[in-house]
């Protein structure tokens, strides 16, 4: 107990690419599932989609230079390319 209350869960996100929930902040579908190993890392639940992932996986996406940007141009390219290089540009 008290060792989670220093931890904003809405400032994490879903990684799972193809939740409904990716890459959205403050949706309180992340919720903190555990804490494990010597370095303190935690482990996040998606309530929305049941994934689990790492504090430290979680990092990695923040410190992306323009998320919104990433995110967009992850769901073209998963989208037909011959349609993908039109949505970016319209960007
Ligand atoms: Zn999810």
């Amino acid at each position: 107990m008290g060792v989670y209350l220093n931890i904003d869960v809405s400032e994490y996100w879903c990684p799972n690419e193809e939740c409904s929930d990716y890459g959205k902040k403050g949706k309180g579908n992340v919720v903190l599932k555990e804490e494990y190993g010597k370095k303190e890392q935690r482990l996040f639940r998606c309530k929305t989609c049941g994934h689990c992932f790492s504090e430290t996986r979680g990092t990695i996406f923040f410190n992306l230079v323009t998320p919104k940007e990433e995110v967009l141009r992850t769901l073209a390219m998963s989208a037909n390319r011959r349609f993908a290089h039109l949505k970016i540009r319209d960007f």
